[in-house]
């Protein structure tokens, strides 16, 4: 399949092959010619399966297609609506690279920066516009923004959107959106209440595509896990980024105060590195990523929420300095690495406490990850491979997480897997709530 057959239009094929797109990617030859026939879609699908251009491409299409760009004013006549900030500039950037052919007008609006420079941009007129909910709100409340021409309405990342506490913002937007439309709506889970929220803006009758990048993904990552304690992940971390060979290097933090932590030990092993977390500046955060992207910067670190739709071509090495304690998180991350035809490398850190974060895992991804027994770091772990070698010098007696350290979570280590499983939340997702999300693939 290719996209000349999918029916593109020349500028937009043109512009694909500058980019170096030959072949759609599955969501793309699944979601395009549907969405070219107006159909509106649930795509159960994430960040990294090519999710974007699957609805980039149509909609600039139709806006294309259906409109003379040179007469009047510019309306929006799409919207995309996404969780983070980070995301809505990657989908904006997309729109500008896959329509710089087009002549159509594109623009984001986040939160976190002055409005000036977005109130300008929405002056001056645009037919898409890529926003975060809560700063649309706030210009469509201080009458810069009118939603009544949208034509194209697109949720990204439903399911975290809700996790973040946006569902009374959703509505609202919702209410001023036209009923004549054609909606889209992307989650890369579908627990209940996401697929309920789906009907109130897709109908009862979407087009369903369901992409599972996971076990691909998964399978094209060299997996590893290094059994390590708590003490030593610093001095294994610095280790690695000495000896592994990589490009770019994205090191996950679970919380933002570890992040901030691995910059600063690293900074006394001399290797250079900036966190990215959601107590940055958007300034610092925007800063960092393109430091990253450019690679001046080689080695980020990020929690599981800024790091959301981070998109680096050559990312090759992603390391788990800290298990995440959600399965699905572990392959968002490492969903960082191996995209598109590149193959990566994904590393993880595991202590005493983490195991149970391994094991269910493991189970997700249905496979066993190796384990890197041979390393010099190996020390108090219990359990591991080592703690078998006779004569392990530097072992120390294991010790319960203190309050306040690092990743410590209460009573966590000491529960039954049952009372672990209910505080598997992310502690970095504001507003988050206690849903239970059943996967529904
Ligand atoms: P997304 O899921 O939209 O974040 O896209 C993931 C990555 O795949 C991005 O780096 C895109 O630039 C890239 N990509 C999207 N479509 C294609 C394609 N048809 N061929 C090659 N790469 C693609």
């Amino acid at each position: 399949m290719t996209f000349e057959e999918l029916e593109i239009i020349e500028p937009i094929l043109k512009a694909l092959d500058a980019e170096g797109y030959h072949t759609p990617t599955p969501i793309q030859e699944q979601s395009i010619p549907s969405l070219l026939l107006r159909k509106n879609l649930l795509g159960c699908a994430q960040t990294g399966t090519g999710k974007t251009a699957a609805f980039a491409i149509p909609i600039l299409q139709h806006i294309y297609t259906n409109k003379n760009l040179k007469s009047g004013f510019r309306d929006v006549k799409a919207l995309i609506v996404t969780p983070t900030r980070e995301l809505a500039i990657q989908i904006q950037e997309s729109f500008t690279k896959y329509g710089k052919y087009t002549g159509i007008k594109n623009t984001v609006i986040f939160g976190g920066v002055k409005q000036n420079a977005q109130t300008d941009a929405l002056r001056r007129g645009v037919e898409v516009l890529v926003a975060t909910p809560g700063r649309l709100l706030d210009l469509m409340d201080q009458g810069f923004i009118s939603l009544k021409h949208v034509e194209y309405f697109v949720l990204d990342e439903a399911d975290r959107m809700l996790d973040m506490g946006f569902i009374h913002d959703i509505r609202k937007i919702l209410a001023k959106l036209p009923n004549k439309r054609q909606s889209l709506f992307f989650s890369a889970t579908m627990p209940l209440d996401i697929l309920q929220l789906s009907e109130k803006i897709v109908g009862g009758n979407p087009q369903r595509v369901t992409i599972q990048p996971e076990q691909t993904t998964a399978e094209k990552v060299k997996q590893a896990v290094y059994f390590v304690s708590k003490r030593n992940k610093p001095k294994l971390l610095t280790h690695l980024l000495k000896t592994e060979e990589y490009e770019t290097c994205l090191v996950f933090s679970r919380t933002k105060h570890g992040a901030d932590k691995i910059v600063k030990f690293l900074k006394g092993a001399q290797i250079n590195s900036e966190a990215i977390h959601g107590n940055k500046s958007q300034g610092a955060r925007q800063s960092a990523l393109s430091n990253f992207k450019s690679g001046e910067t080689k080695v980020l670190i990020a929690t599981d929420i800024a790091a959301r739709g981070i998109d680096v071509k050559e990312l090759s090495l992603v390391i788990n300095f800290d298990l995440p304690n959600i399965e699905e998180t572990y392959v968002h991350r490492i969903g960082r690495t191996g995209r598109a035809s590149a193959s990566g490398i994904a590393l993880s850190f595991c202590d005493t406490d983490e195991k149970p974060y391994l094991r269910g895992i493991q189970k997700l991804i249905n496979q066993r990850i190796p384990v890197i027994e041979n390393h010099p770091f190996i020390g108090d772990v219990e359990e591991t491979p080592a703690r078998k070698k006779p004569a392990q010098s530097n072992q120390r007696p294991k010790r319960k997480p203190r309050p306040g350290q690092e990743g410590e979570r209460k009573g966590h280590g000491q529960g039954t897997r049952k009372n672990n499983n209910k505080r598997r939340r992310d502690s970095n997702r504001p507003n988050s709530t206690n849903r239970s999300r059943s996967r529904s693939r």
